[in-house]
């Protein structure tokens, strides 16, 4: 026995299926994952009109009302928390773009780039994530991890980032080429035909990406764990608008591929029962109002502005909806008069630096992290309804997203609230959990259900409450805090946390005069 698991171990970084009937073999109790993200996903777009498969999927099985986003409520810095349990101050993925010398010299570094990941990962010495990632710890206990996003390229590799050195699967619809392993790719794509041009709202991508998991991953590779990424509502969010038709039509289309799958796992046998869970890594908000422009309002107020901050740049930024601000040497003089500039200007919500001077700190929203920004700042947003009538929306500092489309990255509660419903043996039927979960916690319940211990660092939580037959029988008790901070003039900047134990949640987060 010894030998044979010790063979399985060393095949597994060249054939992957092998290992994976190999697996199969050795542990046919053992509860297998489909984690499926309808990236940005509101909750509250969730009906029987709009997603009747996903709507009766959660009823049946157990809905987590309060699920929250990490900040910055960014797609690549969630799916960092999804596969670490961590916040951003421990994993160290701080933003969609930000500074670090050693990955991306004099330049900032772009997470939504393949070949940057690529290029930091290995520039890092493998440390582009600080904390161990779900490939690695299932890998750990002979357990496997494929991966498919029809995501942006960077996103798909931040969900298996280890997936050469681990013989894992990942495939990223945007980037093929970049798909690993080459034998698997080129026999999955053999069987599938060429990935589809892609279009908004991406139907197609959302058809190919379940024709990979229903036709390839699960018949070929039936990893232990599935992370299947679909790009819509992202997509059409983003660039059409929330609730236009483009997006109503792209709702529907994820819910049918959705209902694809469901069908498939009814028609199966149920000696290694599939565990389906679903989420969605933040929310998103509408563009509403004039484009702001930063960079320029920082250069007329005095400030030098450009790429990377030091000798003549006084500040380098990185601001969609909410971003950071690099400071030249985080210099506190500098970060201060900064600050208070910005407090006084309409349209700032809330502002983080490290030391909270004057400010809200890093550290209430998980991000004190050193690649983290001197300042985190978030454009103001309100709770304004949309021409569909969807509510809520924010200011821009970016003209890649057309006012009338949507953004999302900052504080408020409809960018940090986000879907979680699960179904299976391992989970509740037909419950509702009312005690808050976020993404962080997605992790250590996966791994607590495979029997994997939970590591020591991970800041995320087993979800007890939504497990059948959990051991587990206190309930903790929610605590709500809001820290304050009190700025330049009548600025007063709020955030809103639930405490959990030792665990936390981002509410919101917002600035008390004017919108919110
Ligand atoms: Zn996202």
């Amino acid at each position: 026995m010894q030998a044979r698991f010790g063979f399985a171990i060393l095949i597994s970084k060249q054939h992957l299926r092998l290992n994976c009937i190999l697996n199969l073999n050795m542990k046919q109790a053992r509860p297998r994952f489909l984690i499926l993200c309808f990236d940005a996903l509101r909750p509250d777009m969730v009906s029987k009109e709009t997603m009747p498969n996903l709507h009766r999927f959660a009823r049946e099985g157990v809905r987590c009302k309060r699920h929250r986003a990490v900040f910055p409520s960014e797609t690549r810095v969630n799916q960092a928390s999804l596969v670490t349990g961590c916040y951003p101050q421990k994993h160290g993925i701080v933003g969609n773009k930000f500074f670090d010398p050693v990955a991306s010299p004099g330049k900032l570094f772009n997470t939504g780039d393949e070949n940057q990941l690529m290029e930091g990962d290995r520039r890092l010495g493998g440390k582009l994530v600080d904390v161990p990632v779900l490939g690695e710890l299932l890998a750990e206990h002979d357990l496997s991890l494929a991966t498919l996003s029809s995501g942006t390229p960077g996103g798909a590799r931040m969900l298996n980032h280890k997936a050469e050195s681990l013989g894992t699967f990942r495939f990223a619809l945007h980037r093929p080429d970049a798909s690993v392993p080459r034998n698997a790719v080129v026999e999955m794509q053999e069987k599938l035909g060429p990935v589809p041009e892609h279009q908004i709202p991406s139907l197609e991508w959302l058809t190919y990406s379940t024709n990979a998991y229903l036709n390839y991953i699960e018949p070929v590779l039936r990893p232990d764990v599935c992370i299947l990424w679909f790009c819509e509502p992202d997509n059409s969010y983003h660039f059409r608008g929330l609730g236009s038709p483009e997006n109503l039509q792209a709702l529907s289309r994820a819910d049918q591929e959705f209902g694809r799958i469901l069908d498939w796992q009814h028609s199966q046998n149920e000696e290694s029962p599939l565990q389906i869970i679903t989420f969605s890594d933040h929310g998103q908000l509408t563009v509403c109002g004039e484009t702001i422009n930063l960079q320029g309002c920082l250069q007329e107020a005095g400030f030098t502005v450009g790429e990377p901050p030091g000798k003549d740049v006084d500040a380098a930024v990185a601001v969609d909806s909410a971003g950071g601000i690099y400071v030249r040497d985080s210099d506190p003089v500098l970060i201060g008069r900064i600050v208070e500039w910005l407090q006084q200007q309409p349209w700032c919500g809330p502002v983080l630096t490290r030391n909270g001077e004057k400010s809200l700190k890093l550290e209430m929203a998980g991000l004190d992290h050193p690649r983290a920004p001197d300042i985190a700042l978030v454009l103001k947003s309100n709770d304004l309804e949309n021409q569909y009538g969807i509510r809520g929306g924010c200011m821009n500092n970016s003209t890649f997203y057309p006012v009338g489309g949507g953004l999302h990255g900052g504080l408020n509660a409809l960018e940090l609230q986000s879907w979680m419903a699960a179904r299976g043996s391992c989970f509740q039927n037909e419950s509702q959990s009312k005690l808050s979960s976020g993404i962080v916690d997605i992790l250590p319940t996966i791994l607590h259900l495979l029997d994997v211990p939970v590591p020591e660092h991970v800041q995320g939580r087993v979800l007890h409450e939504i497990i059948s037959e959990s051991s587990e029988c206190s309930t903790p008790e929610m605590k709500r805090v809001t820290h304050e901070a009190q700025g330049a003039g009548d600025y007063q900047a709020k955030l809103e946390v639930t405490e959990l134990g030792e665990h936390f949640y981002l509410e919101q987060g917002w600035v008390e005069e004017g919108l919110k």
